[in-house]
């Protein structure tokens, strides 16, 4: 668990959590590591709320229910997300944007998450799993592979889109652009040979460095990596009419760019969260269309050094953590 923003995770006993009457107390089987647990960790994120234990894409069995919960059944897979719950009545919540809703409670962030052995989590926003995929392989599709989805969805219907940074979230959302008849132009640091082999492995026609030039012009790039210097690299790749994503919850600062990378009606926009429907959106098109999830497991104890591994961007796909 973390005991305050900027100090490493910590083993610790706690008592049992208990279901309240529309929870359920799920047994965790594996827990995908994201960069927000990152950002989280260090005290980038300021409505996290410390102590806390991380971890936002669990999966899961049923082992106890609260006295309403009667969604899942006592021994159900479940997986659970970042969305923890909403208020279900605001502006945002009504519109089908509960994603905004001021409300919304996130895993892993200000409640408990799933780098423990036991979790409780609202049933309402629980999600029953593909069969197709194991625990460690289902895990990064609830965060990663959601949050790609909704990026994707927010790309609109362009035929080329590039993907800036080739990491947990990318190597899913490439297979899905590809799946949707979409040719994928990955950008990774440069020289990273690996993580453009894996691009092309995984349904990207071009693979190359963020910094050069896409070899055809884009409808939509989105940006995985936290760093705000790809923002102005990225407009310089897009069309006119085209739009930049943004699918991180944190970045660092944008440097100033001239007027002329905007003109033309190009658009950037960030990606806040993921709504339910996004991930059962998500898990439909992975029970539909198989994804290659490439997932690396770690034992719990060793979440530190994955939070680490992330840091340092040389990750292959997702890692996932096992009690
Ligand atoms: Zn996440
Ligand atoms: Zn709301």
């Amino acid at each position: 668990m973390l005991d305050r923003a900027g100090a490493p995770l910590v083993t610790r006993t706690l008592t049992d959590p208990r279901p309240a009457a529309d929870e359920l107390l799920i047994r965790v089987r594996a827990c995908g590591v994201c960069r927000t647990d990152l950002h989280i960790r260090d005290g980038e994120l300021p409505r996290a709320s410390t102590p806390v234990v991380p971890g936002h894409q669990i999966a899961g069995e049923v082992v106890a229910r609260g006295a309403g919960a009667t969604r899942f059944d006592l021994g159900a897979r479940v997986g659970v997300t970042w969305l923890a719950s909403t208020c279900g009545r605001c502006a945002w919540c009504l519109s089908g944007r509960e994603n905004l809703c001021p409300d919304a409670r996130f895993t892993g962030c200000d409640r408990d998450g799933g780098f423990a052995e036991l979790t409780v989590a609202r049933e309402a926003f629980c999600h029953a799993l593909p069969d197709a995929y194991d625990d460690v392989r289902v895990a990064p599709l609830l965060c990663a592979g959601a949050i790609g989805y909704r990026a994707l969805r927010l790309a609109g219907d362009a035929a080329n889109v590039g993907l800036y940074g080739f990491g947990s979230s990318a190597h899913l959302v490439a297979q899905v652009a590809a799946a949707r008849g979409q040719r994928v132009f990955a950008f990774t640091r440069a020289g990273d040979e690996s993580a453009q082999r894996a691009a092309r492995d995984l349904g990207a026609e071009w693979a190359g460095a963020s910094t050069d030039g896409a070899p055809r012009p884009l409808e939509a790039a989105i940006i995985f990596a936290p760093v705000g210097e790809l923002v102005p690299l990225a407009l310089r790749a897009v069309a006119p009419g085209g739009v930049v994503v943004c699918a991180g919850i944190h970045m660092s600062d944008i440097p100033s760019f001239p007027y002329a990378l905007l003109w033309e009606e190009r658009q950037v926009r960030s990606v806040a969260n993921v709504t339910r429907a996004d991930v059962t959106a998500l898990l439909r098109h992975a029970g539909e269309h198989p994804l290659r999830v490439l997932a690396e497991a770690m034992p719990l104890d060793r979440a530190e050094e994955a939070l680490e591994r992330i840091r340092s961007g040389r990750v292959a796909g997702s890692l996932v953590l096992v009690p």
